[in-house]
């Protein structure tokens, strides 16, 4: 059962978070179990607007749940996420909070953009046709305007080239390009990215790397899973290390890195750097 109650937390100046600020995701006391498996056990924390908040730790530490949570992917059990100013998967009205249907929940999500590590194209499909298909068939946007944002992306991410190719064509650092320029055309206020580099050939890291960099400049807000330190210094606004479902340590990236506080993240480290 969720946990939802019928009156908003307080954001600390007595407002409700749902009221749009510059915090873009806002996640409190987030449990989620699958069975009796508990993979999170209480997650709090905040992605500013145009923050690029990375997120280490150990595998099965809860990383992709927690992802999964934040678009609602997977239901939570107990806390909330809020995305945008929106309460995932509630509707909030007089005070009192309803549970939102699949289909409302779909448009909630609709804001997120999310990039696996498997890059996840349609197989059948060209590239550009890959990019117009949400755009056409969720937004219903006109075939000529969708193509031609289509085309600015793949600019975007170095692959105009290839607009006709087909996925099997590609390397899977295009594809992963590909897949961050579909999630783009969706024009997205948040994008979720799950390890995106950790199923590529290591000289394929780099160009993905960049247009996540791109992306990062331009003021997109992103969570990056990731094992690339190197970008999570360079790149990262913060750093969460993540344990056993729980936020053991976060911060600015350099200070995690160079100077970690808690022993569990120093261990970490001390493992993959
Ligand atoms: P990470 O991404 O940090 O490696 P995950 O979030 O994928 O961790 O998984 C955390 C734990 O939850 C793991 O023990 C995993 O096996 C379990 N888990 C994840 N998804 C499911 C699911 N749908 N059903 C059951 N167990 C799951
Ligand atoms: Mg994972």
């Amino acid at each position: 059962a969720g946990s939802a109650g019928d009156t908003a937390p307080s954001s600390g100046s007595g407002t409700d978070p749902a009221a749009v600020d510059d915090r873009m995701v806002i996640a409190e006391n987030v449990h989620k179990h699958f069975g009796r498996l508990e993979v999170l056990r209480g997650i709090d924390l905040e992605v500013r607007r145009g923050e690029v908040m990375c997120v280490i730790g150990p595998s099965g530490s809860g990383k992709s749940t927690f992802l999964r949570c934040i678009n609602h992917l997977e239901k939570v059990d107990g806390g909330r996420l809020w995305v945008n100013g929106q309460l995932m998967g509630y509707r909030q009205k007089r005070g009192k909070l309803y549970e939102l249907h699949d289909a409302q929940v779909a448009e909630q999500r609709r804001g997120i953009g999310m990039v696996f590590q498997s890059f996840n194209l349609f197989p059948h499909m060209s590239v550009i046709g890959n990019i117009m298909e949400a755009p056409v068939q969720v937004k219903r946007e006109k075939r000529a305007a969708a193509r031609e944002k289509a085309m600015r992306l793949l600019e975007r991410v170095g692959l105009a080239e290839k607009a006709s190719s087909y996925p099997r064509q590609l390397s899977g650092g295009q594809q992963q390009r590909v897949a961050i320029a579909r999630a783009l055309a969706m024009e997205p206020d948040l994008m979720l990215f799950d390890e995106p580099t950790s199923a590529l050939d290591p000289e394929l890291v780099g160009e993905v790397l960049a247009v996540m960099k791109g992306l990062a400049e331009d003021g997109m807000t992103m969570v990056v899973v990731t094992h690339e330190m190197g970008f999570a210094r360079e790149v990262g606004d913060s750093l969460v290390f993540m344990d056993d479902g729980v936020v053991v340590e976060s911060g600015p990236p350099r200070e995690v890195l160079a100077d970690p506080r808690e022993e569990r993240t120093q261990a970490f480290l001390s493992r993959v750097l």
